[in-house]
């Protein structure tokens, strides 16, 4: 889950010399380059790259790096990247002005290849450090799946990008059958193989493109990104049937465990202003507490209408 891609460096001046020298002396390093020439570009193309790294001249003609730096540390979603300053000379004042704005370093021109390398390198193990413990951050410990957080974080994302552009999403939730005497009667760890082996196979039938979460103790939420309603029911069938298969163990007694499913689909709201993180989570809870009421290890339907649907397109599982 965790990929060590090559990481990318945006180089901020306004002389193209300069850029062909990093370039130049960084061409040993497994990098991918951004070139900017001004600090409108830089930032525009910060936003739109989220770099690992960037080289920032101090000294450019209209925007100088030090504004520029301020402006990248100010965007909640720049922060975290480094910026290293390239100057020509730089006097005491200048380096505490530009360790406080938040710049991690400086080097100056004309750089020396092992001096640049090192700090470069520095910089960008540090941020690769810092990526690996935010991404841990929004792993459950015990299935691997994206944590509740990080599916909060992902929908208001995609709900976000639905109301700008027409995408199409849809939300599942499950939740074990009868679990809880599971716990009983096989102990408590046996449960926990349970709810890894479910996660496995909600994370074997998803696609690259889903976020699939452990939202709680034995309940997923999975994000289905550009799935309509109608197909998000045909996966949590899929899903649902996975489960009921699965052979479990407990010494020689083979145990079945079942799910029950609820679905929501933004195709599904008459009414898209009524749409929301909050009104699509209620919608498939809606949907999994219908599953629940009909006899459980089936896939619920029928919507609370106050969310802002609905229908009963789907006959029941
Ligand atoms: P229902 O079909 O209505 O969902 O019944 P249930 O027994 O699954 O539901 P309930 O919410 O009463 O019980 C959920 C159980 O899940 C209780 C709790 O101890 C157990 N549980 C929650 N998190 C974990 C976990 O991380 N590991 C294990 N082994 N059990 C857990
Ligand atoms: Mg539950
Ligand atoms: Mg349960």
């Amino acid at each position: 889950m965790i990929k060590a891609t090559a990481q990318s460096v945006l180089v901020i001046d306004d002389s193209a010399d300069i850029h062909q020298l990093v370039g130049a002396r960084l061409s040993s390093e497994r990098l991918s380059f951004l070139h900017a020439y001004d600090a409108t570009e830089g930032l525009e193309m910060a936003r739109q790259e989220l770099p690992d790294l960037v080289l920032l001249d101090l000294d450019m003609p209209g925007t100088d790096g030090m504004t520029l730096c301020r402006q990248l540390k100010e965007d909640a979603a720049l922060v975290q990247i480094p910026v290293i300053f390239l100057t020509g000379t730089i006097d005491l004042s200048t380096k505490v002005q530009a360790f406080d704005l938040g710049a991690v370093d400086y080097v100056t021109k004309p750089f020396d290849a092992v001096e640049l390398k090192a700090r470069v390198r520095s910089a960008l193990r540090t941020k690769r450090y810092h990526d690996l413990l935010v991404t841990k951050a929004q792993i459950d410990a015990l299935t691997g799946l994206w944590n509740r957080g990080y599916f909060n974080d992902q929908l208001a994302i995609e709900i976000s990008l639905l109301k700008r552009g027409g995408r199409l999403i849809s939300l599942l939730m499950a939740d074990i059958d009868h679990f809880k005497p599971i716990n009983d009667t096989y102990s408590h760890p046996f449960g926990d193989a349970v709810i890894q082996r479910i996660a496995g196979v909600f994370n074997d039938i998803s696609r690259e493109s889903d976020v699939v979460c452990r939202y709680g103790g034995e309940e997923f939420a999975i994000i289905l990104r550009h799935t309509a309603s109608t197909d998000a029911w045909v996966i949590a069938e899929r899903m649902r049937l996975a489960v009921a298969a699965l052979e479990l163990k407990y010494g020689k007694e083979q145990v079945r465990v079942t799910a029950s499913f609820g679905i929501a689909g933004s195709d599904q709201f008459d009414d898209q202003a009524r749409l929301s993180s909050k009104t699509l989570l209620k919608a498939a809870d809606a949907s999994l507490y219908q599953a629940k009421a009909n006899g459980r290890d089936r896939v619920g339907v029928e919507w609370d209408h106050e969310a802002g649907g609905i229908w009963s397109r789907f006959s029941s599982g």
